[in-house]
């Protein structure tokens, strides 16, 4: 019998090739740079598995580009890159790698989060740059993390993590989502808020929702002009979940006191843009889960995600399509 055709867009670490050899023949991009799309699309042709990256966009060209497919197997939990109704209307299975990645993103907010309030990169610099030359009782002074208020955008299963810290730091924790948990409110003592009131009550404010439609420019002049200008904004979701050019401004003017951001938009940032000119914005490069325990996790879930539906089986980590 003949194997099924799967292609790999980025080589991943760990077993996961292993495990799609096993059942498959593999054809795997084999640069060390995103796949060209005209490489894709061609590529994909006899392909009835793929396995992708957050930076591949599945949408309608590329499933008409691939008649024979029949999983899409995504190394990342957001699917904000996959045409989710357009997979769900030709009976294609799509997996996403939750879980697994969840406490190495958590502790990525929380190291932005500290940096941010006690300006970490700048006292860095200044020691690099040599004006280390005194003890100053006004130099580079923060803002409080320890029994202030942190405000979760979205509180799912990494919001519930960076949640669970605060409580560490002895902060109130308050959250939006689409609805409240009753369960998270029993653990944590957190109290659901419509996103203006969250907005205007933390210190602190993460930015872990998923990026929908909804969701896009959540975060725009109008929800920054409602924060506090001591607060601090964290995004280790999707780039644009925030207005980036509303974030610039608010920066500039410290209208809030400062941002750390893993993801970004555009992205990646090109070194000329100005939010890499400001002192009080810290930027890294969606780097969330980058451990190496994680990204093999999420590799190797994310190859038995597309051997499951490579053989007609439930996905381990089947991403919810949404109503058609
Ligand atoms: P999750 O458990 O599905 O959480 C997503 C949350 O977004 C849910 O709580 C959901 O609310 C909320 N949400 C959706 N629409 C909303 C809206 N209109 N208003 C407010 N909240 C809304 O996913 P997760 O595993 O925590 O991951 C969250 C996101 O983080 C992913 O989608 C991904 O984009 C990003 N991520 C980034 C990195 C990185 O490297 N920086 C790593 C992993 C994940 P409900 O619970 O009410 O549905």
């Amino acid at each position: 019998m003949s194997r099924p055709m799967v292609v790999v867009t980025r080589r991943p670490p760990g077993r996961a090739l292993e495990i799609l050899e096993g059942v498959a023949d593999v054809w795997v991009w084999p640069e060390d740079t995103e796949i060209p799309r005209e490489v894709l699309l061609e590529r994909v042709r006899d392909a009835e598995g793929l396995y992708s990256m957050l930076s591949e966009r599945i949408d309608e060209e590329l499933l008409d580009a691939a008649p024979r497919l029949r999983v899409v197997s995504n190394m990342a939990v957001g699917v904000d890159n996959v045409d989710l109704a357009a997979c769900a209307r030709r009976g294609i299975a799509v997996g996403h790698t939750p879980d697994v990645l969840t406490e190495a993103t958590a502790d990525l907010a929380w190291a932005l989060l500290l940096t941010v309030a006690r300006r970490v990169v700048e006292g860095v610099d200044h020691v690099r740059q040599g004006r280390w030359t005194r003890w100053e009782p006004g130099l580079l002074l923060g803002v409080d993390v320890y029994g202030t208020t942190l405000g979760i955008v979205g509180l799912g299963r990494i919001g519930t993590a960076v949640a669970r810290r605060g409580r560490g730091f002895d902060m109130e924790i308050r959250y939006t989502a689409r609805g409240p948990k009753p369960d998270v409110e029993a653990e944590l003592a957190a109290r659901y808020r419509e996103l203006d009131e969250l907005l205007a009550e933390a210190d602190h404010v993460v930015v872990t929702a998923a990026l929908t439609e909804e969701t896009r420019g959540l975060i725009d002049a109008a929800a920054l002009a409602r924060m506090k200008p001591t607060a601090t904004l964290v995004n280790v979701a999707r780039g644009p979940l925030v207005d980036t050019e509303a974030l610039v401004a608010a920066l500039r003017e410290g209208r809030i006191f400062g941002a750390g951001l893993d993801v970004t938009d555009p992205e990646p940032l090109p070194p000329d843009h100005p939010l890499l000119a400001l002192p009080n914005c810290v930027v890294v490069p969606h780097v969330g889960s980058a451990t190496r325990r994680t990204r093999e996790a999420m590799a190797e879930l994310a190859a038995e995600n597309l051997v499951a539906g490579l053989e007609g089986r439930p996905l381990p980590a089947p991403c919810p399509f949404p109503e058609l």
